[in-house]
């Protein structure tokens, strides 16, 4: 898992927002994400590294 202090620390690189751990959805890859309060955007995180850049995010749900 990753470190509640480290993740104290993780702000968004595009809008310097806080982000927060989630759960993989079911059915997608076994890892959770770190999803910005701000802007939405969801970070990956490989073998309990955070990914926290705005290339390798997937950006916010808002469809409509
Ligand atoms: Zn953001």
């Amino acid at each position: 898992m990753i470190d509640k202090e480290l993740l104290d620390i993780l702000v968004c690189p595009s809008c310097k927002k806080p982000v927060e751990l989630k759960d993989p959805d079911p059915g997608d890859t076994a890892q959770a994400r770190l999803v910005c309060a701000g802007c939405g955007r969801r970070y990956p995180v490989k073998d309990d590294i955070p990914i926290m850049l705005i290339d390798e995010a997937d950006p916010p749900k808002e469809q409509g």
